[in-house]
């Protein structure tokens, strides 16, 4: 399987991070993981079209990991010459989510149909609601979702996605938890969204301070990993953003805990299991 981090950011704008968005590439099918800010820039210099994409995958609804869900759904359907319905795979709630976006492009949908001759379906997007248990097992591609703990926003989901007997796990922003541990499990790959404690600390804004409670720290997200037996574990999603210059101490602080493999993410980062 190919891991590529496509946008690695947070709420944060930042010049050179896009929105939290992951492709998981399996078999033959491309799993997109969240739609954060430029999704389908990164995914164009990843070198697919949203087209392409097989399912896409929501851990939650929070607007970073969601903000440009909506150009993904009008661009593949506005590019696509043949009716090309979008599966979506989202906790509770995804279903009331994707018919409010929908309502929102009431009026491109209006437009293109009434422009272009050749277009005369609306967009379509086939929604699972998924939260415990396996979300499909095709081409000898296999998912299972688990709850993570991201309260007070909930319901949210993690993913676990097997392939030729290696295992990736997307878990979106969550603190360590019984979900998380068991889709963790001897896993191949650990992408883990994380914040730095004390560098959060330093940011002059009371209200920033409370993201404390529902993220991962380095700390946690290493300790998830060596106590389920990942083999390599990519932070990502970082809070705040490193300086350039920082990375090293970002990752000292993961391989205090963990003694495999760790990778804190740039955009475009790619990790093959
Ligand atoms: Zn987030
Ligand atoms: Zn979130």
């Amino acid at each position: 399987m190919k891991v590529t981090l496509l946008g690695t950011g947070s709420p944060i704008p930042d010049a050179s991070r896009a929105g939290p968005s992951t492709l998981v590439q399996a078999g033959n099918q491309n799993l997109l993981f969240d739609c954060g800010r430029g999704v389908l820039m990164r995914l164009a210099a990843a070198g697919l079209f949203p087209g392409f994409l097989h399912r896409v995958i929501l851990t939650h609804l929070h607007s970073d990991h969601t903000t440009d869900f909506n150009d993904l759904v009008t661009t593949r359907w506005a590019m696509s010459p043949v009716e090309n319905p979008l599966p979506v795979v989202g906790p509770p709630g995804t279903q009331a989510y994707v018919d409010r976006v929908l309502a929102m492009l009431t009026d491109d949908i209006g437009y293109r149909i009434a422009h272009h001759d050749d277009l005369n379906w609306q967009p379509g997007v086939n929604v699972t609601e998924a939260h415990d248990g396996e979300v499909f097992d095709d081409d000898g591609v296999r998912m299972v979702a688990a709850p993570s703990d991201h309260r007070p926003v909930a319901p949210t989901s993690a993913f676990r996605i097997e392939h030729g007997g290696a295992a990736v796990v997307i878990a979106g922003d969550t603190v360590p938890c019984e979900g998380l541990d068991r889709l963790c499990a001897d896993a191949d790959v650990y992408v883990q969204t994380v914040i730095r404690p004390e560098m959060v600390r330093a940011i002059p804004s009371i209200r920033i301070q409370d993201i404390h409670d529902y993220h991962s720290t380095i700390e946690q997200a290493a300790q998830t990993a060596a106590h389920n037996r990942v083999r390599t574990l990519v932070l990502t999603h970082p809070v705040p953003a490193p300086i350039p210059g920082t990375e090293p101490e970002w990752i000292a602080e993961a391989a205090a805990h963990f003694d495999g493999e760790i990778v804190l993410a740039a955009d475009l980062t790619v990790v093959e299991t």
